[in-house]
């Protein structure tokens, strides 16, 4: 991609609405832009991100049986009134224009209508377990929107649905999808950045759930959580972990400094962004939409449930928070939008011009995503915006460089003088 045509651009000062680190950086890259409070385009650069994530989600979804499907948006009031659910506040709701009351919630969750599906296809022991996944934009009427990417009106989740015969296949699978989502966040580089938390499970069951809390100062939850032994060394790295001990402050009753009720370390307390949970169900759902199943002796059971849900969009904000510096954003290898920022600098210098189209005619070539800054600006401006971006590698052809090109690592001080064939190989790798 030629940064010359894409179709945002990089702006000189921050946002002066924004306040969360995610948001000022994402929207002064040209990442993103805000068209109400908690509501946000995601431009070209921002997609090829959230699809790297998709995928990574995807992967580990469909390696535990997940199988993708797309459920609607608009979700009528009769399946919502079934769990007894349409009269919540988070629904933002609407209907046709020739009828007086709202008649449809904007799926804020899936459970309602993933349950009634199910009711089609399941009724025998024969058809379970099954499990069933999207990757779609919901809507809450948040009352707060803030912090960015991490709490919007519109957002993506993932959200997995799985249906079971009786209890213990559905805490063998949850601890399967506890394992994938475990991959998903090694994948984004997210390992010893976050715990798993308990949490409060809802009004209809005694049983904790689990979330997924990255740790960060912008975190809008409180995790109390074991030290291990010894206390971490720095706050933003977790202790190795002989101790699981992480609770969501809504349900602890430790605090700081207490010692650990499971282990011999001391009680730590940190700021969490919740990126993903996993919740039991039960019969909640099938319950409510009479789904059961004929067990070997034929008699009716009801379906055990679970759902488990993953924030794309709020992942993507997480990490920025996550992985910055003064310059701008340093995204993980896996999810950056672009391996490589190739930038000319003195593009009047034909030489230099010839070998920078040469090198993104190469590169392209073996498939290495190039951002190619050919734009007619400033040294000080493409380096600036090489750093804004946070794309892995910056290579730079200029006069000073001859036939040969300056490789940096936008996470390492270290310039490397490379030929363009040992550029690919190690671009390649
Ligand atoms: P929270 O407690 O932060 O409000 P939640 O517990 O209501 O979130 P779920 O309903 O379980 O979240 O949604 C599953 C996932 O969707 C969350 O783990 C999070 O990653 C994402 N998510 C939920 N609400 C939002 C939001 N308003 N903006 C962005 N992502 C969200
Ligand atoms: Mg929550």
């Amino acid at each position: 991609m030629r940064l010359s045509q894409l179709f945002s651009k990089t702006i000189r000062d921050f946002p002066k609405e924004e306040e969360a680190v995610n948001a000022k950086l994402l929207i002064k890259a040209g990442y993103i832009r805000k068209l109400s409070a908690g509501v946000y385009a995601y431009l070209p650069l921002a997609w090829r991100v959230l699809n790297k994530i998709n995928n990574i989600i995807r992967e580990e979804m469909n390696a535990i049986g997940g199988q993708e499907l797309l459920m609607p948006t608009l979700v009528a009031k009769e399946y919502w009134e079934k769990s007894g659910r349409w009269d919540v506040d988070v629904a933002f709701k609407t209907q046709l224009p020739t009828s007086k009351s709202p008649e449809f919630a904007l799926g804020w969750t899936h459970e309602e209508a993933v349950t009634y599906l199910a009711t089609n296809f399941i009724s025998s022991y024969q058809d379970l377990p099954m499990a069933a996944y999207q990757i779609q934009t919901k809507f809450r009427a948040e009352a707060r929107a803030k912090n960015g990417l991490l709490r919007g009106r519109e957002f993506l989740m993932k959200d997995l649905y799985s249906f079971h015969t009786d209890q213990a296949d559905l805490d063998n699978y949850y601890q399967k999808v506890i394992d994938a989502y475990k991959k998903i966040m090694d994948c984004l580089s997210l390992n010893k950045k976050y715990l798993i938390a308990e949490a409060d499970g809802g009004p209809f069951t005694k049983e904790y759930t689990h979330e997924f809390q990255v740790l960060a100062p912008a975190g809008e939850d409180e995790v109390f959580y074991c030290d291990g032994s010894a206390s971490p060394a720095d706050g933003s790295t977790l202790p190795t972990g002989v101790c699981d001990f992480a609770q969501n402050k809504e349900i602890s009753n430790v605090k700081v400094g207490d010692e650990c009720p499971r282990h011999d370390g001391i009680i730590q307390k940190a700021n969490g962004i919740e990126v993903a949970n996993v919740f039991k169900l039960g019969t909640r759902y099938s319950d409510a939409f009479n789904l059961k199943f004929k067990d070997k002796a034929g008699v009716d059971q009801p379906v055990i449930m679970g759902s488990y849900g993953v924030g794309p969009t709020r992942l993507m904000g997480a990490l920025v928070e996550v992985y910055n510096d003064d310059r701008g954003i340093i995204w993980p290898e896996s999810v950056a939008p672009y391996s490589v920022y190739l930038a000319s600098l003195g593009t009047q210098n034909k030489k230099v011009a010839e070998l920078a189209e040469k090198l993104y005619t190469d590169f392209s070539k073996v498939g290495i995503e190039v951002l190619f800054d050919d734009r007619d600006v400033s040294a000080g401006q493409k380096l600036a915006d090489a750093d804004l971006l946070g794309i892995t590698w910056r290579v730079v052809v200029s006069e000073k460089t001859g036939n040969k090109i300056e490789m940096k690592a936008r996470n390492l001080q270290e310039v490397k003088l490379l030929s363009i064939k040992e550029a690919v190989n190690l671009l390649s790798r």
